[in-house]
């Protein structure tokens, strides 16, 4: 299901989808499908009057593609249904570009921001531009790093969960 929304000449869509995708703990190697509801969204550019329907169909794509990305990307954080583990590789991926996200977002506002604060002139600007830096991190920890997570589980079902 597609949702494409016009926006002049940038086509942007959003999928939401149901995938079935293979889980294999490392801990105790158990293996299972699991059920993940996940969300996508996609782009695509009309270089030309003419490719609308190009740039249309290139922001479905893309946003289909995210959406199964991130329903794998979602199942390899789930805790294991036998031993009720985390994947600790999964874990360290995610923390690791969970913070590189926020330090490529904030880190240049508040390091901006230092530099103004440490200057004689222009403290309030320095001040507003950590602020918008924390402001950037906290929505990024509650629009991506706190819904993949610690709702992970809330978004998947383990299909044959019980012990082989
Ligand atoms: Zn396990």
């Amino acid at each position: 299901m597609g949702i494409p929304v016009y926006v002049g000449k940038k086509f942007e869509a959003s999928h939401e989808g149901a995938y079935e995708v293979e889980f294999a703990c490392r801990n105790c190697g158990y293996e299972c499908d699991v059920a993940v509801r996940a969300k996508g969204h996609g782009s695509g550019h009309s270089p030309f009057f003419g490719d609308d329907g190009g740039a249309l169909d290139e922001a479905v794509a893309k946003a289909q593609w995210a959406s199964a990305r991130n329903a794998r990307a979602t199942a390899r954080l789930l805790a294991c249904p036998r031993c009720g583990q985390r994947s600790k590789a999964a874990i360290l991926g995610f923390v690791f570009f969970s913070l590189l996200k926020l330090a490529l977002v904030s880190a240049p506002c508040v390091l901006f921001g230092a530099y103004f604060l440490s200057g004689r002139y222009y403290r309030g600007f320095g001040w507003l531009m950590v602020a918008v830096g924390a402001i950037c991190a906290i929505s990024i920890y509650f629009t991506s790093i706190h819904p993949r997570y610690f709702r992970a589980g809330q978004r998947s079902r383990f299909i044959r969960a019980e012990p082989r």
